[in-house]
């Protein structure tokens, strides 16, 4: 790709919102924003491909905001979009970069070489979960068990069919935060999916490396996004979650660790990475 000659300007990879490190809750957004460092300038896109899903999670920053004010929680927000990487797929999974997303061909992406994906590995993807892992220390030297909520969105139509759901859960072994969300989000009239349209068991992810391994408590909420593509639905989401995640957090077992299996990896392997995370 060609690089322009202006000196890259420094881009911090992540944004941080302070708030109590003693209060248990952590809030992680990975597909903040659409934006891209200059020295990779569109990627080889028009600009309409990034007011789209496949470059961020529309509304999920916005909502991420409010509940981290709700909550008085600190969170973590990536800076750059999925396109460059995907701060949601493990260091070694063929599709964190991606070089075709839903149906676009990304140019930028199409020939780079593994130099690169390690570079943009070092520069924006690493810094990003040392945040968490650094983060999640200090909230356990501050004496509690970080509980990590990240937030998503997901597009209305997929392939051409609309999807009927207006959020999900998901979730992989871990049901302590999944079980009382999932029900309280149903029992509020919200056509909830569990583990639907995605699977929540994921080899890497970030749930998976700061939740699943360490044993912290967590869960991925997708609102659909046209819900939350305003002030007001981010606003009626916020309320409308705030105290169903409260009630979750409140639930016994929460505020320990514990290790539960993963339907995306098998017991050795699991241990294996437990063992190399310490
Ligand atoms: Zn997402």
């Amino acid at each position: 790709m060609q690089q322009p000659s202006l000196p890259n300007a420094p881009f911090a990879p992540l944004r941080r919102i302070n708030g109590r490190m003693a209060g248990g809750v952590l809030f992680l957004c990975d597909h903040a924003s659409p934006a891209l460092p200059q020295a990779y300038g569109d990627l080889g896109l028009t600009p309409e491909h990034f007011t789209r899903h496949i470059a961020y999670d529309i509304g999920a920053a916005a909502l991420t905001e409010a509940l981290a004010a709700r909550f008085e929680a600190p969170a973590l927000l990536t800076t750059f979009s999925r396109l460059l990487i995907d701060p949601n797929r493990g260091s070694d999974d063929p599709t964190l970069v991606m070089r075709i997303s839903d149906r676009a061909l990304i140019p930028g992406n199409a020939r780079i070489d593994e130099a690169e994906v390690a570079e943009r590995k070092v520069r924006y993807w690493q810094p990003y979960r040392d945040a968490i892992d650094e983060t999640t220390r200090t909230m356990k030297a501050a004496g509690c068990v970080p509980a990590l909520i990240s937030i998503h969105s997901f597009t209305p139509i997929w392939r051409g069919s609309p999807r009927k759901w207006q959020a999900a859960v998901l979730w992989d072994c871990d049901d302590r935060l999944a079980k009382p969300l999932l029900q309280g989000l149903r029992a509020s009239g919200i056509e909830t999916g569990d583990n639907e349209p995605y699977d929540g068991a994921l080899r890497g992810d970030t749930m998976f490396d700061h939740g699943t391994l360490p044993g912290l408590p967590h869960i991925l909420i997708e609102i659909r996004q046209d819900l939350i593509a305003d002030a007001a639905g981010v606003a009626e989401w916020a309320a409308h979650l705030a105290p169903l995640l409260q009630q979750a957090l409140a639930a016994p077992g929460v505020q320990e660790i514990k290790h539960y299996p993963s339907r995306a990896a098998d017991a050795a392997t699991l241990a294996r990475l437990r063992e190399t995370q310490k």
